[in-house]
């Protein structure tokens, strides 16, 4: 069980406690802050299955392009305290940017065919932000286990390559995407959503389960069922809807237990993303 919940902002204090701490394992769960059911599913999960639990609350400049909501991103502190305190967490590490990065540099690339497609194809260099902070926080709190949501799945799979191909010796455990009652994915930019367009977004969740309907009658051609979602689709502007295999490269038809759904969609001016896992 956690005692008093520390808000450290030094990558040198938090080295310092985490040095006391051999011996015990580290469950480590990376956010933006906004924290949401989505983020406390990763942090309850984290804590059940450690001896103490590192939450980091960093909006990563590195990962918005320019012209993106960096600056407008939703910084809910005192509420995000909070869900950490209620869910026993052990330590908030709240950098500044200055403390993580001394100059604007990445530090790690992203792979060049599965980083510049679908989230890295609108958004290129996005995920060369990600890894490079992954990596970094990764160093600094140096976890047993480190929580990541399927809802980002791109960010998973290339967050999981990462730790393969450079030996980190780190288990990634993926948590299943939570959705609000209306079947809408939880996420921090819900928050921009008009009532209005909060409707027109169930159609990408209702569009997820019509292709598992779709697919449970036997149907396995990706282009019928990518073109059956599209039309679900219709009335949003649609950016991807992509169906690959787990590892992100190409299939004709689905593989049962090794294929994904992904979508992405603006409404209302608002970039959301869903996946289903087949
Ligand atoms: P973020 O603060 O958006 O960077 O998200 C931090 C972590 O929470 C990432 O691993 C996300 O995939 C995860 N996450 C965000 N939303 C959800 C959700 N609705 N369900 C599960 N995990 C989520």
């Amino acid at each position: 069980m956690s005692s008093k919940l520390l808000i450290i902002e030094r990558v040198v204090d938090l080295k310092k406690i985490l040095a006391d701490k051999k011996n015990r394992s580290v469950g480590f769960v990376p956010t933006m802050g906004a924290l949401h059911n989505g983020h406390r599913t990763l942090i309850e999960r984290a804590r059940a299955e450690n001896d103490f639990v590192v939450v980091s609350i960093f909006v990563n400049p590195t990962q918005f392009l320019e012209g993106e909501d960096f600056s407008k991103y939703p910084r809910t502190f005192e509420k995000d305290h909070e869900i950490c305190r209620l869910a026993n967490v052990d330590i908030i590490f709240l950098p500044t940017v200055n403390e993580i990065y001394k100059s604007d540099d990445i530090s790690v690339i992203s792979p060049i065919k599965r980083g510049y497609i679908l989230e890295g194809f609108s958004r290129p260099n996005h995920f060369n932000g990600v890894l490079t902070v992954v990596l970094k926080l990764f160093n600094i709190v140096q976890p047993t286990k480190a929580y990541f949501g399927k809802k980002d799945a791109q960010q998973l799979i290339l967050i999981n390559q990462m730790v393969q191909d450079l030996y980190l010796n780190i288990e990634i455990v993926p948590i299943d995407i939570v959705r609000d009652r209306d079947g809408v994915a939880l996420s921090s930019r819900n928050v921009y959503l008009s009532q209005d367009d909060r409707i027109i977004a169930r159609a990408i969740p209702n569009s997820l389960i019509s292709a598992s309907k779709l697919i449970m009658t036997g149907e396995r051609n990706i282009i019928k069922i990518e073109t059956h979602i599209k039309n679900e689709l219709k009335n949003l502007q649609i950016e991807y809807v992509s169906i690959l295999k787990r590892d992100l490269t190409q299939i004709d038809q689905i593989e049962m237990g090794n294929s994904i759904i992904l979508i992405a969609c603006k409404v209302g001016g608002v970039r959301l993303i869903d996946n289903l896992w087949i």
